[in-house]
This record gives C-alpha cells, structure tokens and sequence, in this order.
C-alpha cells in the first residue's frame, strides 16, 4: 500500500484536491482494515491478563479476525461506521480551501473501493444515500492552528459502539461524585452493546454539548496517555479500576477488566452547572491520524507498527 512509507511525495501529475483525495483515501483504508498501534497493544495485553478459557477464546477470535481482515486487505469489522474527521488546519496550509471537497471524494472512494458499508441515511427522508455522503455526513470538527501543514484524525463511528453515548448537565451539588455515577450508571446500562471491552472517553465541560463533543475528543487521544491535569489522570485511572471491577469482560461474557481506558478532557465550566458526556469505543476503535506537510508528503501516524 502507498502508505507504507512515512514520507511520501504524491505524483505532480495530479491536481491539489486529487493528491489529498488519494492521501486521504489511504488513510480511510488502513484505519478500515488495521487497528490503531495503540489499540491492538491495549488489546494484547487484556489478553494476557483474562485467565479463564472463555475470555482466551474470545481473545483469540479477536486476533483471529484481525489477522484475516490484514491478510485479505478488508474491514476487520463489517460495521464500517459513519465517518467523523477532526481537522486541525495550520493557517498557512496553501489548499484548506479544497479539503472539505477532498474529504467527500476520499470517502466516496473508499465507499466503492475498501469497501465500506453504506452507512449514512438521509435524515427525515430515511433514504440511504448509497455512497456515506448525506447532510453534514461526513461530519467534519475544525480548528484553526499556527503552521502550514494538518494533522487529521478519523473515526468509524459504527452503530453498536455509538449506541451508549449521551450527556446531560448535572445539579449544582452533584459535582464530581456526579460524573462519576453518570459514567458508571451509562457503561453498566449500554456498555455490553458495545462489544466490549470498551474505550471510554468523558467529557467535562459548561453544557452537555461542550462535553459531548470532548468525550468524543478524549477517545481520539491515546490508550495509556494520562490527562496532564493530575487530578483528572486520578479520576481517569480510578474509574477504570473501577468499571474493570464490574466485571463485564471481552464482549460482555464477563472478565476481569472491561475496559481499555478511561481518557477524561474537560474545559473549563459555569459554577452553577458542570456538564458531563460519555462517548464509548469498542474493542474494534478504528481511528487513524495523519500529518499532512504544505508540500503534501504525509505520515500516517496511528498504524506505524501494523502495515508493512
Ligand atoms: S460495536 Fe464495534 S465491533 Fe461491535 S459491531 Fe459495532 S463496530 Fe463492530
């Protein structure tokens, strides 16, 4: 595949848009196919920690199917999901102006190409639009950094990991105990139609938009990275001992540990209201990252260990 090597230079041949088209392609078919670096290693050590002969044969189905899924170059899940991109655009990027375009074409592309299943369905007209474009489909979050380059995150939303995910505002004295309740009473609730084990992002915020949109974020960020706020890595590394005591298991056919991480990102909030939203991964958490250069040589950053 194109993007084995780290530093690729796309032929003059083709136009701007169709250069980042083909980036952007590459990055949707791996992130399909293979699983993060970081996520297969979370994995390969929940493995190693379940003892009983249900939980290693679960495992073992797991790597099974993703052994097969590289082999025979398709999606390790069938449920390829509905794409989310999260965009941090240098502001001296020379072609920010192409890329919503180019994010359209790329998921066209990979639709016929990977393939990925027809997943978006037209709101209101309940049509399924046959290629995952639709109406703010992809959904695209931008942020306008310094420097003249992008760094690009995708996420395959699929149904059953999405399914658990929700915010509310809590009551002024609920505060922090409250979010903690929230987040259990949501992953015992949904968490097993997520098909575990799961990663948890929670957010934290003013509104329950503020923190929908931030516990998305916080599944985005690394398995085994610690929120730089020493407080919140605590809660972080509590509520997973925690929700692993509860003992849910891989798939939810019971095991010592349920979930891969708990990742906390948080802004700051109102002091009569403080916001709390829950966005769940499964153990199938396909999200790819990719540096873009001005000169449009990419790394592909989140799959380094599993292409070769
Ligand atoms: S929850 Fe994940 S692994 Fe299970 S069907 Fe949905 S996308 Fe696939």
């Amino acid at each position: 595949m194109a993007h084995v090597k780290n530093e690729i230079t796309k032929s003059k041949l083709k136009t701007p848009k169709e250069q980042i088209t083909d980036i952007l392609s590459d990055l949707l078919k791996v992130t399909a196919i293979a699983l993060p670096d970081d996520v297969f290693e979370s994995l390969k050590k929940m493995q190693a920690c379940e003892d009983s002969e249900l939980s290693k044969e679960l495992y073992s189905c797991i790597f099974d199917n993703l052994d097969k899924a590289e082999k025979l170059k398709r999606p390790l899940c069938q449920d390829t999901g509905v794409l989310q991109f999260f965009i941090k655009a240098g502001v001296r990027f020379p072609y920010l102006a192409l890329l919503g375009d180019a994010i359209k074409d790329a998921t066209q592309n990979a639709t016929s190409s990977v393939p990925l299943r027809h997943n978006v369905v037209e709101s209101f007209d309940e049509r399924n639009t046959g290629n995952n474009i639709g109406t703010l489909a992809p959904w695209c979050e931008w942020e306008i950094i310094d420097g003249d380059g992008l760094e690009i995150d995708v996420y395959l939303a699929g149904g059953g990991c999405t399914l658990p995910g929700r915010s509310k505002v809590l009551m002024p004295l609920e505060g922090y105990e409250g979010v903690v309740k929230f987040v259990f009473d949501t992953i015992v609730e949904w968490g097993v139609n997520a098909c575990p084990p799961l990663v948890v992002g929670v957010g934290i915020g003013t509104c329950a938009t503020t923190a929908s949109i931030l516990s998305k974020k916080a599944i985005l960020r690394k398995i085994g990275s610690s929120n730089p706020n020493p407080k919140a890595a605590d809660m972080e590394r509590r509520m997973k001992i925690g929700l692993d005591n509860i003992g849910i298991g891989p798939l939810g056919l019971k095991g010592k540990q349920s979930v891969q991480c708990v990742n906390i990102e948080y802004a700051a909030h109102h002091p009569a209201t403080l916001g709390v939203g829950v966005t769940v991964g499964c153990w199938a958490t396909r999200r790819g990252s990719i540096n873009i250069k001005n000169d449009l040589s990419y790394e592909i950053t989140s799959h380094k260990n599993k292409i070769n």
